[in-house]
C-alpha cells in the first residue's frame, strides 16, 4: 500500500485536478489510498460561513454562495455535461450542508465547526472522484468518517486508534480510493475535525493502519526547504532527513508537514515523502528512520502574529508549580496553543497566536489574580542549527523581546 496526500494548493482549480489524474495515471496498478483536503483555500470559506452561522446570520447566504459558486465553476469546467452524476452528488452534499445550516448547534461553536468545515474535504473528495473516473482512473470514494473514529474533542478531536486501525485494515483497497482528509466521527457519528491542516495526519493515520509502505504529501514546493521560500528566495531543498529532525522542525513551527503526521509514521518506520506536484518526476524529500544524515544546513522558522503575554501573580508571589498549573489550565481552557515561554521570579512569558476571542477569555480568566501585559504583532523566529553570524545577521535592527538557545536550536521572539 501506498498513501498520497493532496493539499489545497494542489486542488485549487480544474487545471489543477487535471494534474492530479496525471499523476494518478500511473499509479493504476498500485494498492493507493489518496487522502485529499478541500480545495484551495476554501477552509477558510467554511470558517466564514461557521462565523456567519454562529455570530451573524444574515451573512449565511452570502458566504454560502462563495463556496457553492466556487465549486460551480470548477464543475463547469471539468465537466460540461451537466447531466453528470457528479452535479447529482454534489448537490446532495450542498443539501446536507444546508440541512445543518438549519439545525441548532449554533450557540456550540465548536460542534457547529466540525459539522460544517469538514463539507470542504467532502465536495472536493467526491468531484476528484468523479473527474478520475471520467479519465478512466479507475477508483473508490471512501467516506473518511466511517473508518476513522474520534473522541468529541471537536476542532481537535484525538483519534480513537484501536477501532481506526481495525475499521482500516478491514477495507478493500482493489483500485485506487479516495478519501477526505481533516475529517473523522466521534462514537455517536458526528463528524469531527483533526485540526486545521489536519490532512498530512488523515495520510499517516491511513499509512500507519496499512502498514503502508511510504506516504507521500504532494506539495507546491519540491520538498522540505530549509526556509519558507517566502522570506528566502534562496532557500534550499534538504534531499534526506531523520524522523527526529522533522519532528523537531515542525515542533517549532515549520508548516510543511503538520506535527502530529510524523509520529505514527516513525512508529511503524514508514517513510514520509514530500514532493512537488509540479514536478512530479523529481525526487523530493524523504524523511525516514536514520542517526547519520542530518545535514546541519541552518533551517529557518518563522511563526507570525503572535502575541506575546507577561504574566505576574498580583500578590508577588513566586512563579512557582501552584500559580503556573492555574495559568496552563486557562491556557487549556481557552484552547490556546503555546508556542514559547519564559519565566522569572515574578512573571511568566507566553507566546502565542494572536486571536481576538482566545486572547479575551484568556485575559478575563487571569484578570483576578494577575496582572497581564502584552506586546503584540511579534514573530517567533526559530534557527536550528545556528551560527553566531546568522544570528547577528537574522536580529540586526530588530527589537528582540526573548533569546533561547540550546545545542541545535536559537530562538527568538522579535519585532
Ligand atoms: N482543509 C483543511 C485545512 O485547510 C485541512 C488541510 O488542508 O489539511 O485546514
Ligand atoms: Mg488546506
Amino acid at each position: 500500500m501506498k498513501v498520497f496526500k493532496f493539499g489545497g494548493a494542489s486542488v485549487k482549480d480544474a487545471q489543477s485536478l487535471k494534474n492530479i489524474a496525471n499523476i494518478l495515471a500511473n499509479y493504476q496498478h498500485d494498492k493507493l489510498i489518496v487522502v485529499v483536503s478541500a480545495m484551495g483555500k476554501m477552509t477558510n470559506a467554511f470558517e466564514w460561513l461557521i462565523n456567519s452561522y454562529c455570530y451573524s446570520p444574515d451573512k449565511i447566504k452570502e458566504s454560502l454562495n462563495v463556496i457553492v459558486d466556487f465549486h460551480n465553476k470548477i464543475l463547469w469546467e471539468l465537466f460540461p455535461d451537466k447531466g453528470q452524476q457528479v452535479y447529482v452528488a454534489v448537490n446532495e452534499l450542498l443539501f446536507q450542508l444546508e440541512e445543518v445550516l438549519d439545525s441548532n448547534y449554533a450557540n456550540d461553536y465548536d460542534k457547529a465547526y466540525d459539522s460544517i468545515a469538514g463539507f470542504g474535504e467532502m465536495i472536493s473528495t467526491t468531484i476528484i472522484s468523479h473527474y478520475l473516473s471520467s479519465v478512466g482512473v479507475k477508483n473508490d470514494w471512501l467516506d473518511a468518517r466511517k473508518v476513522i473514529q474520534t473522541n468529541s474533542d471537536y476542532r481537535q478531536a484525538k483519534i480513537d486508534w484501536e477501532t481506526t486501525e481495525e475499521l482500516i485494515s478491514k477495507g478493500n483497497y482493489n483500485s485506487i480510493t479516495v478519501s477526505q482528509g481533516f475529517i473523522g466521527s466521534d462514537s455517536d457519528g458526528n463528524m469531527t475535525t483533526l485540526g486545521r491542516e489536519g490532512s498530512d495526519f488523515s495520510a499517516a493515520i491511513f499509512g500507519y493502519c496499512t502498514n503502508a509502505e511510504n506516504v507521500t504529501i504532494w506539495k507546491d514546493v519540491p520538498g522540505v526547504l530549509n526556509a519558507d521560500p517566502k522570506h528566502f528566495p534562496d532557500a534550499v531543498k534538504i534531499d534526506k532527513m531523520s524522523y527526529r529532525e522533522a519532528i523537531e522542525l515542525s515542533y517549532y513551527g515549520a508548516t510543511v508537514i503538520h506535527p502530529k503526521t510524523l509520529k505514527p509514521l516513525e512508529n511503524k518506520l514508514i517513510p514520509l515523502c514530500v514532493k512537488s506536484f509540479l514536478n512530479p518526476d523529481n525526487e523530493g524529500t524523504i524523511i525516514q528512520k536514520s542517526e547519520s544524515y542530518d545535514s546541519l544546513v541552518p533551517s529557518y522558522i518563522f511563526i507570525e502574529n503572535q502575541i506575546l503575554v507577561s504574566i505576574s501573580p498580583k500578590d508577588f508571589s513566586f512563579i512557582a508549580e501552584d500559580n503556573l498549573s492555574f495559568i496552563f489550565a486557562k491556557f487549556a481552557e481557552a484552547k490556546i496553543k503555546i508556542n514559547l515561554t519564559q519565566n522569572s521570579a515574578l512573571s511568566f512569558s507566553v507566546c502565542f497566536k494572536n486571536e481576538e476571542k482566545k486572547v479575551e477569555k484568556l485575559f478575563q480568566a487571569l484578570e483576578n489574580s494577575f496582572e497581564v501585559k502584552y506586546n503584540d504583532k511579534v514573530t517567533i523566529l526559530t534557527i536550528r542549527h545556528f551560527t553566531d553570524e546568522i544570528i547577528e545577521k537574522m536580529t540586526a535592527e530588530k527589537t528582540v523581546f526573548i533569546e533561547q538557545k540550546s545545542r541545535n536550536s536559537a530562538r527568538f521572539v522579535l519585532r
